[in-house]
């Protein structure tokens, strides 16, 4: 029998569950997933936006793979935790999977990041999908305006959530505590601010699109921003995203629409240089002017422009984050790995392997971790001769409790489930997500 731990519960860590017991090479692979929550299902949980049911209902086939009868969930685990160290762990299993995404976001650089009112837009993700780091009353959405920097997924995804009225999100699983902040937001205009083009964006064209139709929302573009693109006069020589995400914005600078509650403005070649602030607070950030430099980058004019603003959120992309006792590569933000194998010193260290953000950065789509995981499992099933050799405990689970984990088993995770269907039913909605510690862990003992 080989018994492997991969540790995280997210997207690529289910699918290097999946990959591992639906191959039929290495009979008799057992898998414990380990995650630091005790719910699984990573940022498709965490991430995902509520309001996005259709890649939420991406709970279904992981959950799959979570209940077939070779693979264990074990919540609240964490690794780095109570001597439970990368060496402690492979002691245990024949080989452990770091599955752990890319936890940090990243950071300006710009003065004024440290003011009141200005945040990550992860922080501000975690608040609404009911993540137990996050403080219930974190944000205070005082409006009237906000800003948000970058002009990839996230920042459509914040954007939106930033002018969505409650009874848009009522019917979804957000917590109550986000759901009654977002009815008393007085967020009224949002600025989404890119330092490229349109034709540079990373965002996909059909988020983009769904700001143009949210109700009593309209969005602005300026004409005369578009047309710095250099690609607006020959679209044709954009990838076809690119070339699509221009468009819908063409659309938009075209024709704004009636007069709305709400605007979203789409703002190009601006970046950020300056958050500026009053009393500790942000009131505004200072933007310079950039220009193509006709390398796909963009530099500097030396024209500023202020945009007055409550509310700061830095959606720039996210950050792996160094897990004490393995490789990193601090440059990239990942662990240094070959096929998926990790490298220590640039030699492969047996036993371990990567999946997913923390493999590869945070790019693609979700989809995406599905190939990145299973070229790791055919790096450890071509491994699984000389893993299988390996001197490991007996029972995990045992020596994890010795260590002091108390591990949510999948039926704590059950009772959480039927937990937030009773917190929903209690407040006249359908499911409602429990926010904080305690009320999971409590929740998962009633199992
Ligand atoms: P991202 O796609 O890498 O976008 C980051 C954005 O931040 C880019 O526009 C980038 O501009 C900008 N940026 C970086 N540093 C900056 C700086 N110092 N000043 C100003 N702008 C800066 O990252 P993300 O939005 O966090 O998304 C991460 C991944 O999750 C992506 O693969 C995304 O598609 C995925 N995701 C998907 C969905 C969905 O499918 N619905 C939802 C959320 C996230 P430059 O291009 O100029 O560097």
């Amino acid at each position: 029998m080989l018994r492997v731990a991969v540790v995280g519960s997210g997207p690529s860590g289910v699918y290097t569950a999946q990959a591992l017991v639906q191959q039929t090479a290495v009979p008799g692979v057992r898998v414990h997933v380990l995650d630091r929550l005790p719910c699984p299902y990573g940022l498709v949980r965490y991430g995902v936006a509520p309001d996005h049911e259709k890649i939420k209902s991406l709970q279904g086939s992981l959950r799959a793979v979570l209940e077939d009868e070779r693979v264990s969930f074990l919540g609240d685990v964490e690794v780095g935790a109570r001597g439970l160290t990368p060496a402690a762990l492979l002691e245990l299993y024949h080989a452990v999977v770091y599955c752990v995404g890319a936890a940090r976001d990243r950071r300006l650089g710009v003065p004024g990041e440290e003011l009141r009112g200005c945040f990550s837009a992860t922080e501000f993700v975690s608040w609404y999908s009911a993540h137990p780091d996050s403080a219930r009353d974190a944000f205070a959405l005082d409006g009237p305006a906000a800003v948000v920097v970058g002009a990839g997924n996230v920042a459509v995804d914040v954007t939106r959530l930033l002018v969505r009225r409650a009874a848009e999100l009522a019917p979804t699983d957000v917590p109550q505590g986000a759901l009654e902040a977002l009815a008393a937001s007085g967020v009224r205009h949002v600025h989404m601010v890119a330092r490229r083009g349109p034709g540079q964006a990373k965002f996909t064209t059909k988020e983009l699109r769904e700001l143009g139709a949210l109700p009593e929302t309209r969005v602005l573009v300026d004409p005369a921003e578009l047309a710095l693109d250099p690609a607006y006069g020959d679209p044709a020589a954009l990838p076809a995203v690119n070339r699509r995400n221009l468009e819908v914005v063409r659309g938009w600078a075209a024709d704004g629409g009636a007069p709305a509650p709400r605007d979203i403005r789409l703002r190009f070649f601006l970046r950020p240089v300056e958050i500026l602030g009053a009393d500790g607070r942000v009131t505004a950030v200072r933007f310079e002017r950039t220009e193509p430099d006709g390398e796909g980058g963009v530099r500097g004019t030396g024209r500023y422009e202020e945009i007055a603003a409550g509310l700061v959120l830095r959606a720039v992309g996210y950050r792996g984050r160094a897990l004490p006792g393995l490789p990193f590569d601090p440059a990239r933000g990942t662990v240094p790995h070959e096929e998926g194998r990790v490298l220590r010193d640039g030699a492969v260290s047996p036993g371990e392997y990567v999946a997913g953000w923390i493999k590869r950065g945070p790019t693609g789509v979700i989809g995406t971790n599905r190939h990145c995981a299973k070229e790791t499992v055919e790096a450890l099933l071509a491994d699984a001769p000389a893993l299988a050799r390996r001197r490991v405990a007996a029972d995990p689970g045992a020596r994890l409790r010795e260590l002091g984990h108390t591990p949510v088993p999948w039926t704590g995770w059950l009772a959480i489930e039927r937990a937030e269907a009773a917190l929903g039913r209690s407040l006249g909605r359908e499911r409602v997500k429990i926010p904080d510690w305690e009320g999971l862990r409590a929740a998962a003992r009633e199992a």
